[in-house]
């Protein structure tokens, strides 16, 4: 899968070298040179994991750690911290930093404990090859093997809610009518023709992926055409 990592980190060379390593291992990168920027990335493009540097000028790490998870962000956070300094690594997991790797490290050292992060944060999807795998903040929709999760929690559909998901997500922000969504799903299932048969089926589909189906934040109401995926 293509995660995408947010680095926050102000040192460049540090920053730029954790970027390479990650690109070529085929991870989108998005690096912030300040906490203020990497606050405002994370809340905005809510991003796969986050590496985040504790020293950085203005507002530090634990405070963007701290507003991060009062935000809601349940990204996995790995810290890096200055060399021998406890007392950083015990207030940030206590802050909620996932993992912290101590400098200086080794990039193989970093690499494979972001895998890890992902593979605890995303569970066994996060192996599934590129492309075959839609995500969106820590909804996960593996299409070749039909699974879906929210974060490390299985989430079983039935066939046409699937269907619909599968659909609405790989193109997100276009509109379906409930027409097209009944055209798309009459060969999978004879479905009653009525169009509020699609009611139904996104009603329960809300109710196990969504927070609050009330107010969804994946499958969209376009009022009075029909249903999107929410853009990212
Ligand atoms: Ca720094």
């Amino acid at each position: 899968m293509s995660a995408t990592v947010l680095i926050v980190e102000d040192e460049h060379a540090v920053a730029r070298g954790i970027q390479y390593a990650l690109q070529q291992e085929g991870y989108t990168v998005a690096v912030a040179r300040s906490g203020e920027e990497g606050l405002e990335f994370a809340t905005s493009q809510a991003p796969d994991v986050i590496v985040l540097d504790l020293r950085l000028p203005g507002m530090d790490g634990f405070d963007v750690l701290r507003r991060l998870r009062a935000a809601g962000s349940k990204a996995p956070v790995l810290v890096l911290t200055a060399r021998d300094d406890e007392f950083d690594k015990v207030v940030g997991l206590e802050l909620g930093a996932d993992d912290y790797v101590t400098k200086p490290f080794s990039l193989r050292e970093l690499m494979s404990r972001i895998k890890a992060l992902i593979r605890r944060a995303y569970g066994d999807l996060a192996d599934a090859a590129g492309g075959r795998v839609i995500r969106h903040r820590d909804l996960v929709i593996d299409l070749e093997r039909r699974r879906v999760q929210r974060g490390n929690r299985r989430i079983s559909l039935t066939a046409t809610e699937f269907e619909i998901l599968r659909h609405l997500a790989s193109r997100p922000g276009r509109v379906f009518t409930r027409r097209e969504l009944l055209e798309l799903l009459r060969d999978y299932e004879a479905l009653d023709q009525d169009e509020k048969t699609i009611n139904v089926h996104v009603s329960h589909l809300r109710d196990k992926i969504e927070d609050d189906p009330s107010a969804p934040q994946f499958v969209l109401t376009v009022r009075g055409v029909g249903y999107a995926f929410a853009e990212r």
